[in-house]
């Protein structure tokens, strides 16, 4: 069975590519790896990406049907995959039909997250609140999506679309989490009124400095010090360090 490498290729009809840094320069990547299938062949491990708002979106974009994440009113979990969306600047809008489930979730509650995942290893995470867009623009952005996506005609032929309710998310974080990078890359963003909440672990002043966490870290995330350190940014949040601190010094954030 051939072996292909995955190269990251930047492309002028999908500018959501072109932020993606080339793998060309083989001097920064290192190749790791063959999918038993002999398809997903090489992964090449970058040393380190510097990510942001915009390209977390466009990435977003490329990928295209994502995971939406709600809760029902008695708090049970509910996923279901999303086309229908049109990104403006960094407002998301979606919609969906207003007899749905997914609507009254988010009418009601309006805590939504949006998950999606790139051939690269990328988890980009998306978690805030989705609004109703105001009556009067509710055709307006409807049409756009529609305009952008024209299979959604075949599903709400002529008048039928108009059961369809129109919702945009404008304060919220995104994690961004790669795995094809070494040590793994972890990123916070904010967008509007959102606020980041801290998950993982930190040492904390009772560390007597021992090193048992640097060599049981599998990404060598922990810097020494008093106290030891752990670079959030490459951390997997795998807890590895905090069952192996002999003096409990680690805590969850
Ligand atoms: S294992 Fe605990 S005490 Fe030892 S260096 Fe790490 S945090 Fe400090
Ligand atoms: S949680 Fe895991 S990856 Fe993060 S510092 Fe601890 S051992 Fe390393």
């Amino acid at each position: 069975m051939p072996v292909v490498a995955l190269v990251v290729q930047p492309s002028r009809r999908n500018p959501a590519l072109a932020v993606v840094p080339v793998a060309r320069n083989k001097a920064r990547y290192q190749t790791k790896g063959v999918s038993s299938d002999g398809r997903s062949a090489f992964l090449h491990i970058r040393n380190s990406i510097s990510m942001d708002i915009q390209t977390c979106l466009n990435k977003l974009g490329y990928v295209g049907v994502l995971n939406f994440a709600t809760v029902d009113k008695d708090g049970a979990p509910q996923v279901r995959n999303i086309s229908a969306i049109h990104y403006e600047g960094t407002d998301i809008y979606f919609l969906t039909a207003r007899g749905k489930s997914f609507c009254r979730q988010l009418i009601d509650d309006g805590r939504v997250q949006i998950l999606g995942y790139t051939r690269y290893k990328e988890t980009i995470r998306v978690s805030g609140k989705a609004v109703q867009v105001p009556e009067a623009e509710q055709v307006k952005w409807r049409d756009l999506i529609y305009e952008e996506q024209p299979y959604l005609e075949n599903v709400y032929p002529g008048e039928t679309k108009n059961i369809d309710t129109m919702f945009v998310i404008k304060d919220y974080t995104i994690e961004y989490f790669c795995l094809s990078t070494r040590p793994i890359t972890r990123e916070y963003f904010t967008v509007g009124n959102a606020v980041v909440k801290p998950k993982g672990y930190q040492i904390t002043d009772a560390c007597i400095g021992c090193g048992t966490c640097q060599k049981v870290c599998p990404q060598n995330a922990i810097d020494a010090g008093e106290p030891f350190i752990i670079r959030q940014n490459n951390c997997l949040q795998c807890g590895n360090c905090f069952e192996h601190c002999p003096v409990e010094a680690i805590i969850r954030r």
